[in-house]
């Protein structure tokens, strides 16, 4: 679960997180009435679930209260990156010396949370992870010692951090490794943490994601899901109880089988494609639940063409087959579908797609091949 900047950072705090003194407000009045109390330069910051909102024009300093309420009026309400804006948090503007990332996440590959930081935060971060990964220096968690602090250190001298920090730093990434355990974190990110003019360090950008499967022994953190800032097509699929991520490429992909759906999205990049999404119809094929897999996947204007990935085990290849048809008929379909049936009754099943204007395919490499070329 994503949450927003302003709860990530009541968070920290109580974990004795340096963060910056702050407010959420949801109106320009408020915004001006705090920015007052604090009586200096304030950041006007769009609470909203995207990344880069500085760049996209999402956090804005403010001179004084009455510029806040003026930049605060004009942000509430607004569309960042396709999201409204509701509440934006107003903080006091940092002396920025230095800005450093430093970063806790999981790392499936090694099986231990991975601890990163670099001397080159702020926002550009992303190209940096990407054209000069040194630039970051990792180090891996033993779950049994947790993050200790000569790792820490080492890791500050590996990433050039000013020598003047590194006592700061070392304090800070263990309150921030502390308050990630004990929320079952799945991603720390503080980026930048700000080495301020008098030689401290504080968190001017914060973004936790708790672990899902663990919402359950966090009650009051739970209660800060949202669902008015998914994906669209997601909170779609949600109501409509399908199974369905968005990935971003044009393949659109349904399949029986979350396994079996994810080794199709790796078939479709191996072809050379994208996928669109992930969609696991689970079990069973009815008309009714493949029309409405097929409208959610569709909602995505990307989609250029859709592979369907069956494989018939309780399930029969007949049935799905029919479903397929059944819904397709009634449906005005634009792109190629290519269908790859497997399994039990399998022939039964080609044998009805044969008159149908889909495409059946032997195997999934196949399957994934075609739609490939045919969305060239
Ligand atoms: P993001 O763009 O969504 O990651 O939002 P950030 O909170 O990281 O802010 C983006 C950038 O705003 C930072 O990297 C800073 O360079 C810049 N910025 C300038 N003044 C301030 C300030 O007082 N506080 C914060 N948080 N950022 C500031
Ligand atoms: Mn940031």
């Amino acid at each position: 679960m994503k949450i927003h900047e302003y709860q990530a950072k009541q968070i920290l705090a109580k974990f004795g997180v340096p963060v910056p003194a702050g407010e959420v407000c949801t109106t320009a009045e408020e915004v001006e009435r705090f920015a007052a109390s604090l009586a200096r330069p304030v950041v006007v910051k769009a609470q909203v679930h995207v990344g880069g909102r500085g760049k996209a024009g999402g956090i804005k300093v403010a001179k004084d209260a009455s510029e806040a309420r003026q930049i605060a009026a004009d942000m509430l309400g607004s569309k960042l990156k396709g999201l409204t804006v509701e509440k934006v948090l107003v903080e006091e503007a940092l002396d920025i010396r230095r800005e450093y990332y430093l970063g806790i996440t999981i790392d499936r590959a090694a099986q231990k949370n991975a601890f990163m930081i670099s001397s080159v935060g702020g926002v550009d971060i992303e190209q940096i992870a990407d054209k000069t990964p040194e630039k970051i220096s990792k180090l891996h968690v033993d779950p049994a010692t947790g993050l200790l602090d000569f790792q820490i250190r080492q890791a500050c001298f590996a990433a050039n951090l000013d020598p003047a920090a590194i006592a700061s730093t070392l304090r800070f990434a263990r309150a921030l490794y502390d308050a990630y355990i004990a929320i079952d974190g799945s991603l720390a990110e503080i980026n930048p943490l700000v080495l301020t003019g008098d030689g401290s360090v504080i968190a001017a950008d914060a973004k936790i994601n708790i672990d899902d499967n663990a919402l359950f022994r966090h009650p009051e953190l739970a209660e800060w899901e949202e669902e008015s800032e998914e994906d669209e097509i997601e909170a779609e699929a949600h109501r409509r109880h399908i199974q369905y991520v968005r990935l971003g490429g044009d393949i659109g992909i349904i399949g029986n089988g979350a396994g079996l759906v994810m080794t199709t999205i790796d078939e479709v990049n191996r072809a050379g494609g994208r996928a669109a999404n992930f969609l696991d119809i689970g079990g069973g094929a009815r008309a009714e639940l493949v029309r409405n897999a097929l409208e959610i996947v569709l909602m995505d204007p990307h989609v250029k063409g859709l592979l369907f990935n069956v494989f018939g085990g309780i399930t029969r290849c007949d049935e799905v087959a029919r479903g397929i048809i059944e819904a397709t008929s009634t449906m005005d379909i634009k792109v190629p579908v290519v269908i790859r049936l497997a399994g039990t009754m399998e022939a039964e099943g080609k044998a009805l797609l044969h008159g149908a204007s889909l495409i059946a395919a032997d195997t999934m490499q196949e399957a994934a091949a075609t739609i490939v070329r045919m969305t060239r």
